[in-house]
């Protein structure tokens, strides 16, 4: 008599396996397989990339670095959860940059090559990682914005922002927050859209934090506790 469910759990246990071990040496690219019956992809994007490094820390920290770090860490574990994913950028790299245009043109390319990554998903969760900055250096903490064209994004971003004070910082008491408007992705995108800014650069105590990667994993668990609340409907 075939038993199809001892092969599917061998194959979870497996991805448990190879997942737990990439987790814990800190390795960023392994490809896990999602379970077939995941329809819903999460699309992790590292925020800028290439050209456009985003915020600078005041010992140099760049946020793209940080932002495809934490996203690797969390394609990696939302993987090891059984959570289809895909990333808009897998490298330091912008998406179709070419030198021979303007900064503003490679922004559009890079921006709408994005959307496109989301809307080429199934069913896609929008989930961009970023890293904030302020003239004054008092402020820190995480922070979730989401967009208001979809009512699930709100939702996801209360789940976020609780997971991320339970995790990394009790002290912090942000709020999640409708996203400002002139933000493409979260003006266009019709799916579950968010934006998680994992702290602030100009914070020397948090720019410290955010240059380590094992507050990546950190920030990256957090993160990923939130979402799988938010798919399970807790
Ligand atoms: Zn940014």
């Amino acid at each position: 008599m075939k038993q199809p469910w001892k092969k599917r759990a061998l194959g979870v246990a497996l991805l448990m396996v190879i997942g737990f071990l990439a987790w814990t040496k800190g390795e960023s690219v392994v490809q896990v397989v999602a379970p077939h019956d995941a329809v819903r992809t999460l699309v992790i994007d590292a925020g800028h990339g290439g050209f456009d490094g985003g915020a600078i820390g005041s010992n140099g920290t760049t946020e793209q670095d940080i932002n495809l770090s934490i996203a690797k860490r969390v394609r990696l574990l939302a993987s090891f959860f059984g959570v289809q994913t895909a990333m808009t950028r897998e490298d330091e790299n912008a998406l179709g940059y070419d030198a021979s245009r303007s900064i503003r043109d490679n922004k559009v390319t890079d921006i709408q090559a994005r959307e496109q990554i989301v809307k080429s998903a199934s069913d896609p969760v929008f989930l961009s990682i970023h890293l904030n900055k302020f003239s004054d250096a008092q402020y820190h903490g995480a922070q979730v914005f989401y967009s208001t064209n979809h009512a699930g994004s709100r939702a996801l971003a209360e789940l976020l922002q609780d997971a991320l004070i339970v995790g990394c910082d009790p002290t912090n008491t942000r709020q999640a927050k409708p996203a400002d408007r002139n933000i493409y992705l979260m003006k266009t995108l019709e799916c579950p859209a968010v934006i998680v800014e994992c702290g602030f650069l100009s914070n020397p105590a948090e720019e410290t934090l955010l240059g380590d990667p094992e507050y990546h994993k950190k920030l990256a668990a957090s993160i990923v506790t939130g979402y799988l609340r938010y798919e399970s409907g807790i």
